[in-house]
Parts: C-alpha cells; structure tokens; sequence
C-alpha cells in the first residue's frame, strides 16, 4: 500500500540545511524561547501532510506530537527529541554558536549533538517516507520538546502527565542517545542506550562551633567536618554493583578487545569490586566506566559565611548524586552515602524518577541489526547513562526508551564531548549516516 507521493511541498529530505535552520533559533534555556523553532518543524511535517498536535502550558513553549500514518502492520512508534539548548556564556567559540553554519563538513552551533542534529535525523527519516510514497509499518509519532536542559516540566512531563492519549499503544521510542560514548580499540562504537541513572540531589548541614576567626585550634569545626567530607567523596567511592546494561556492556568488551585489558573487563563481570582498568583505558573512558558501575555522589556548592574573620558554625554542601537503575530507593542509596561521609543531616533536594529494568529483547536486536549493516566494522555497545534524559518520563508510559540517534565518526572521536560545551560541531556525513539508519529502523519496525 503507498501513500500519494508529495514531492511538490517538500524542498529537501537532507538532515543538514534542517539543522542549520533549527541551530539559527538561539533556544537557550534558560528561558527557552522554543516556540519559534517548534513551530518550524511543525511547518514542514504540515506540509508534507502530516498530522501535527501543538500542546503545553506556555503558549511560547508549545510541545509538537506529529503523527505519520502507517499502514497498521506494526505498533506506533515513538521518536522524542527536545529543541531547547543550553547556554553559551563563558564559552571560547571558534565559530559563531547560533549561525548553523557549514564548515569543513560539519555543521557548528549549539545543538548539533544536543540535540536538533538527532532530531534533523528523525524529521529526515519521517520525510523520506512522505517523498517514496511508501506508509511506515506502524504510525511514527514524533514527539518534540522544549525544556529537556531545566526540568522538563512544560516539555515532556506535561505531555505525559496530561497528553498520554497521544501515545497510546507505544511499545517502544528512540531519543537522544545523550553522549554516553565508550572507544574499544580501533573500532567504531555506536552506543545504544539502554538505561539511565537517576538524580538524588541532596544538601548536607555541617555544623560546629562559631566564633572569631583569629583563635585557632577548637574541635569539631563546620570547617573541619566540610575537609572531612570533601575527601571522602574525592577519594572513595561507593560499592560497585553489576546492572543488566553493564554486564552486557563488559561482555561486549571484552569480546572484543585484546588482552590484558579483555581479562580485565572479564574480572569485573565477575567481581565488580575488582579494579576499574584506569591503567589500560583512557581517562575518559576509566571515569565512565566507575560511574555506571555504581552509585556516584560529587559536592558541587558549598555555602557559608562571607566575613573572613568569623569561623562559621553552618556549612552546606549540595551534593549531585545518581542512583543506579533498578529497585534502588532513596534510603538505600543514602544508606551507601553513610557509609562514604559518615551521618549527616540530609535533605533530598531533587529526586529523579526510576526507570524499569532496561529491556534487551527483540527491539534491541533490531537496532543492534541496523547498525551492524549499515556499518559492518561499527561494534554496537550498549550503554547505561550517568545522567538522564527525557526518557525517564515517557518510560513512566511503560514505553520502553532507548537512546538511539548512530553517528558514524572516525574510531574514537569525541563529538558527544562538545555537547554543553564550545564549538559543539556535528559531520554531514555521520548526521545522513543517522538519518538513514533511522530510517531502515522504522522500515523494519514490526
Ligand atoms: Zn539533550
């Protein structure tokens, strides 16, 4: 069954001018601002006739929910991805961050990875549909946000809260894949990511005597108990525990690299309390690798006094923390805390919201299948994520969620490292390499 061909309203399938446009709408968040850029996709989904729902709270800040007919062989499938970018202050950019311009094959600005780059692919892959005349298997719902970079609560947590009905039947979705990127070798690496850590953001009073700051030598010390603290996160780390995602990731590992370092992987799928190889492995790469293997906390802000000459008797410290995926609570993450820094008092600032166990089954397999055609000598790798993405909401729909957006670079280059940071760049040629992989996914989505 084909669907009437319309060339004639649509002017390109090619990801890259897309982004290039959508990297001109400076959506920085904070305060956002997406409604110019949100309504630009909606302008080329309408005019490639495809159904388009705007909804939110903030009439500058809508939500777009697309939906491409498919031809009822296969459940709907979801594709979410965000417009909002962070900032750029303070930032030494080699090219301008919001001119999308194109430049030694790649396109430069903010969000070329985080991610309009993601999201040209998926406008790409609906496209191409629309220009082959060809319906999808299933609907392909489309799904784009503002304020994935503060919270999500006029983005992805309204739709899901008050917009469920438009993703019913969703088994399944692809978004950003969130820079999780791991080298093996010589090989090309394509992460899928298949869980993500949760936020437990949490502030600690210290507290100790106060007084003039020009004696020294008393005890117990808001002061002396902040060093106290301050070492122990730096220096320790909380137990390792084997998660599925990780455990398929070690394997994949060490498959596929040679010994020591194959032997070493293979030491922590048995033991994870066995040593993380910070001596084979790139520091980049050793830093990842211990933050998915456990429970992680880092202090962040510290607050007290301003006068130099008053020895404070109050100290906080904020303290980022993120729990493993899983059955993992609150108090059992607070109880490894304890045994880190010692009892303190704790206040939860932010909780994130758990995700299932991730699933491995015939979805993964399917994208593992596409990448592996699509690039033979690639080494797909799944991923756990140290940190979470819009994600966490749609999985609260029972909607299984993998960060799924390939980039077919030069064996371990680092593009996801300039998400966030200056001259954030993405190549043409690994953003069309995505786009066609998107593409075939949804082909053979059944
Ligand atoms: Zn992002």
């Amino acid at each position: 069954m084909t669907a009437e061909p319309l060339t004639s309203e649509i002017t390109t399938t090619d990801p890259v001018p897309m982004l290039q446009d959508m990297i001109r709408f400076a959506s920085v968040n904070p305060p956002g601002g997406e409604g110019p850029c949100v309504r630009y996709v909606e302008d080329i989904l309408r005019s490639a006739g495809v159904e388009c729902v705007l909804t939110g709270v903030d009439p500058e800040r809508p939500n777009l929910v697309a939906r491409l007919r498919g031809r009822g062989a296969a459940p709907p499938l979801l594709m979410h991805a965000h417009v909002d970018v962070v900032p750029v202050e303070g930032q030494d950019w080699s090219h301008p961050p919001f001119d999308g311009e194109l430049r030694d094959g790649h396109v430069w600005g903010r969000g070329a990875i985080d991610m309009k780059g993601g999201l040209a692919m998926m406008l790409s892959a609906i496209l191409r549909f629309r220009t082959e005349g060809i319906e999808p298997p299933g609907d392909v719902v489309l799904a784009v946000s503002p304020d994935e970079e503060a919270g999500s609560a006029v983005g992805a947590a309204h739709l899901v809260a008050e917009r469920a009905e438009l993703f019913a039947g969703v088994r399944h979705a692809i978004g950003e894949d969130g820079g999780a990127v791991f080298t093996c070798g010589d090989r090309r690496t394509y992460p899928i990511v298949v869980a993500e850590k949760r936020a437990c953001w949490q502030r600690v009073t210290l507290r100790g005597p106060g007084g003039h700051a020009s004696r020294q030598g008393r005890s117990g010390t808001a002061m002396g108990r902040l060093a106290t603290l301050l070492t122990a996160v730096h220096d320790r780390r909380m137990p390792a525990h084997i998660t599925p995602a990780v455990d398929l990731l070690l394997a994949e590992l060490a498959a596929n690299s040679d010994e020591p370092l194959a032997g070493r992987f293979r030491a922590l799928r048995e033991d994870p309390a066995a040593t993380v190889p910070f001596d084979l492995l790139s520091e980049p790469d050793a830093v990842f690798l211990d933050s998915i293997l456990r429970n992680t906390v880092n202090a962040t802000i510290v607050r007290t006094s301003d006068k130099i000459n008053v020895l404070p008797s109050t100290i906080t410290v904020d303290l980022d923390g993120r729990i493993l995926p899983g059955d993992w609570t609150v108090a059992d993450y607070q109880d490894e805390l304890r045994g880190l820094i010692g009892d303190h008092e704790f206040e939860v600032l932010v909780e994130g919201e758990r995700m299932p166990a991730p699933q491995l089954g015939s979805f993964y397999e399917l994208l593992t299948d596409v990448l592996r055609e699509a690039d033979p000598a690639g080494l797909p790798l799944p991923m756990l994520m140290t940190a979470s993405t819009d994600a966490r909401l749609f999985a609260s729909l029972g909607i299984a969620c993998y960060g799924w957006l390939p980039l077919r670079v030069p064996p371990g280059a680092r593009y996801q490292d300039t998400m966030h940071a200056a001259d954030e760049r993405v190549p043409v040629d690994a953003l069309r390499f995505g786009a066609d992989c998107v593409h075939r996914m949804v082909e053979r989505y059944r």
